[in-house]
């Protein structure tokens, strides 16, 4: 990143709960911000709820941005809890300079009486300016003077928030629209510390289905970034589709890299109205940047999923297709493992006369005759005729004559062992001619 900028933004997520979906898109859009204008985008964790703060909540946030592709630098993060003695220096000078004071003993909650620290508030109206919602004026008067600390040991929130981002030199506050309602007070404590005022952009919320915010309880775990890395979902996926909720580069194309994103990234273009996520569009993205895999990239992710005894590379080659087909998510592969899907072409299945006759009127004798048929028909053809489009020719007008249920399903089952497969031409081709003749003759031999 060029040093040339003075160009500033930060992602300061709490680290009390598992990594939220809306503040992934948050820390996308300050990516994406920092990326296009030559910027910087510093880390901070804002841990200073001890109670609630937790390590592995910092680590899921971490590895789900790095999932993400922010590659900036998490290695030494600005920890707020690391940070007491800085908020107590400003806050002393505060006092010793008249603008804020410590109050007599208040009522508190619970009825707890306690001292506290108090701005000054000069009661005057706020303007800011806000990249995506244009000026925002705010009378400040009825704030009050208004609490800054417990004690100068114990800062609240919105002092902390402003003393880092001086400390930062943060330039641009790109945040959720729920940090609308605290940019007044927190502009009030920037000019008495005599901290430049950054420049706010505050991002619409992704919203439920009902409009309301984005919640765990209407969208369960839908609302973390993990539920995502764990479903095997393609982190580019999820970044186009969060960066096109509430944005758009104004043209009507939907699939787009995260560079061009960037390059045609303009903050004042986000809508001011919520956006309401839509799970199923997510997965339409996936699906499409899935098609956009080279076969490489799907048959490393399909060894890496299947049992030991299915490694065959020759076979997976064969299978990445019919797979890719049948998949949303990188999950779906466990699933078909799972439910038997992917066995039957490493090994020969298992079956039992009973499965191998037509369901709909067929006979054993019927399943056997035509089985025969097919055996014999596929022995006259090469092994460079075992194509799908070739096989189906080859065997459609026996099937026409016979029957289809009555000649089809016998074959399919005698190669798949299953009740639902891909059709039978697919499996003769993956195959091929001497391992389609062997798990016919295993049918045969059932059938006598
Ligand atoms: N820690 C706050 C949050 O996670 C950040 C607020 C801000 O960006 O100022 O919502």
């Amino acid at each position: 990143m060029s040093n040339k900028s003075h160009i500033v933004a930060r992602f300061p997520p709490s680290p009390t709960g598992p990594f939220h979906i809306g503040n992934a898109r948050t820390a996308l859009f300050n990516y994406f911000f920092v990326k296009k204008n030559g910027g910087k985008l510093l880390f901070r964790l804002e841990d200073t709820d001890r109670e609630r703060s937790k390590q592995e909540y910092a680590d899921d946030i971490v590895s789900g941005l790095q999932w993400l592709g922010i590659d900036i630098d998490f290695s030494h993060p600005y920890r707020q809890s690391a940070h007491s003695a800085t908020y107590k220096k400003y806050l002393e000078q505060l006092i010793a300079d008249g603008k804020a004071y410590v109050s007599k003993e208040e009522v508190k909650e619970a009825g707890q009486r306690a001292k506290v620290i108090r701005l000054k508030n000069p009661g005057k109206k706020v303007t800011f300016t806000d990249m995506i919602r244009g000026d925002i004026t705010v009378d400040t008067a009825e704030l009050g003077d208004f609490v800054i600390a417990k004690s100068v040991d114990e800062p609240i929130y919105h002092f902390a928030v402003v003393v880092d981002d001086f400390e930062m030199g943060v330039t641009h506050v790109i945040r959720g629209e729920d940090g609308i309602y605290n940019t007044p007070r927190q502009i009030l404590i920037q000019e008495a510390i005599g901290a430049p005022r950054p420049v706010y952009a505050h991002m619409p919320f992704i919203l439920n289905a009902d409009r309301s915010k984005l919640s765990k309880r209407q969208a369960g775990e839908l609302v973390s970034v993990k539920y995502y890395r764990e479903k095997g979902y393609l982190p580019e996926a999820v970044v186009n589709y969060l960066a096109f909720l509430g944005w758009n580069p104004g043209t009507t194309r939907e699939v787009m890299s995260v560079e061009e994103i960037i390059s045609r990234f303009d903050i004042t273009k986000v809508q001011k109205a919520g956006a309401i996520f839509n799970p199923e569009k997510l997965l339409w993205y996936n699906k499409e940047y899935m098609n956009r895999l080279s076969p490489m990239e799907i048959d490393k992710e399909i060894k890496k999923r299947f049992p030991k005894n299915c490694q065959n590379d020759l076979m997976i080659e064969k299978l990445s297709e019919i797979i890719v087909e049948r998949i949303s998510v990188w999950s779906d592969i466990d699933k078909m493992v799972a439910d038997g899907d992917i066995q039957y072409f490493f090994e020969q299945p298992k079956f039992s006369q009973e499965m191998l006759v037509w369901k709909k009127g067929g006979t054993a004798a019927e399943a056997r005759e035509n089985l025969v048929l097919v055996s014999e028909k596929l022995a006259a053809l090469a092994d460079a005729d075992f194509d799908a489009e070739r096989l189906k020719s080859a065997l459609m007008p026996l099937a026409e004559e016979k029957g289809r249920g009555n000649v089809l399903w016998p074959l399919r089952v005698a190669l798949s062992g299953r009740e639902k497969s891909p059709d039978p031409f697919v499996l003769l081709a993956i195959f091929g001619k001497k391992e389609s003749l062997a798990r016919i003759a295993a049918a045969l031999a059932l059938l006598k």
